[in-house]
C-alpha cells in the first residue's frame, strides 16, 4: 500500500510545493505547507501574522514555537485523520522532534520523507524566475541567498534524521514537473 504520511523535504523552488498539491490530489489526502499557512496568517493581519512576517520577508526563519503551534493545530484537524503531506515543516531539529513527538498522540506515524535533491545555482534560477511571475515578498535576491544558507545550514541535516529512521527517499528533484512527479510515484512504491 502506498504510504499516506509524508514528509517533502528540499531546498526552497526544488519545486516542493508543485509536487506537494499534486501527491495530494492524487492521494486524496491533505497538503500541509507551513509556508502557505504562514502567508495565510500574514494576509489576515492576525498575531501569528505579525510575528512571522519580518522573519518571512528577510528569508529567515520563523521561530520553532510559532511554527510549531500552526503545525500542531494543522495536523489535529479532522481531514488529516487518513493522512498528509508535510510541506515546508519540519525545517529545523526542533521542528523535527517536535513533530516526533506528536505523531504518537494522534496515532501514526511517517511512513516516507521524500527529499529533493537540486543543484544550488539552478534553484536560485528557478527562485528568480518565479518572483517575477507570483512577486512574493521573499523571492528577491537577498533574500533567497538567505533562504538557501538557511536551508544548509538548518534543514538538510534533517536528511540525516529521517535516514536513521529508515523512511528516507532521495529524488532527483532537475527536470520537468511531469518527470520528477513520477520519480517521486516510484519512490514510494
Ligand atoms: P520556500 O520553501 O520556497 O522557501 P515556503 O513557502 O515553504 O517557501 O516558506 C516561506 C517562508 O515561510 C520561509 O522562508 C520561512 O520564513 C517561513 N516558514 C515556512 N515554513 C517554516 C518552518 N517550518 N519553520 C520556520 N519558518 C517557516
Amino acid at each position: 500500500m502506498t504510504a499516506r504520511r509524508l514528509l517533502l523535504l528540499g531546498p526552497p523552488g526544488a519545486g516542493k510545493g508543485t509536487q506537494a498539491i499534486r501527491l495530494a490530489n492524487q492521494l486524496g489526502i491533505p497538503q500541509i505547507s507551513t509556508g502557505d499557512m504562514l502567508r495565510a496568517a500574514v494576509a489576515a493581519g492576525s498575531e501569528i501574522g505579525k510575528t512571522a512576517q519580518a522573519h518571512m520577508d528577510a528569508g529567515e526563519l520563523v521561530p520553532d514555537h510559532v511554527v510549531i503551534g500552526v503545525a500542531e493545530e494543522r495536523l489535529g484537524q479532522s481531514d488529516a485523520t487518513d493522512g498528509f503531506i508535510l510541506d515546508g515543516f519540519p525545517r529545523t531539529r526542533a521542528q523535527a522532534e517536535a513533530l516526533d513527538g506528536l505523531l504518537p498522540k494522534l496515532g501514526c506515524k511517517l511512513e516516507c520523507c521524500i527529499a529533493l535533491t537540486v543543484d544550488p545555482e539552478e534553484l536560485v534560477a528557478r527562485l528568480l524566475k518565479r518572483a517575477e511571475i507570483e512577486g512574493r515578498a521573499d523571492d528577491n535576491e537577498k533574500a533567497i541567498r538567505t533562504r538557501m544558507a538557511v536551508y544548509e545550514e538548518k534543514t538538510e541535516p534533517l536528511i540525516d534524521h529521517y535516514r536513521a529512521k529508515s523512511i528516507l527517499a532521495l529524488v532527483d528533484g532537475l527536470g520537468e514537473v511531469d518527470e520528477v512527479a513520477v520519480r517521486i510515484t516510484a519512490a514510494l512504491g
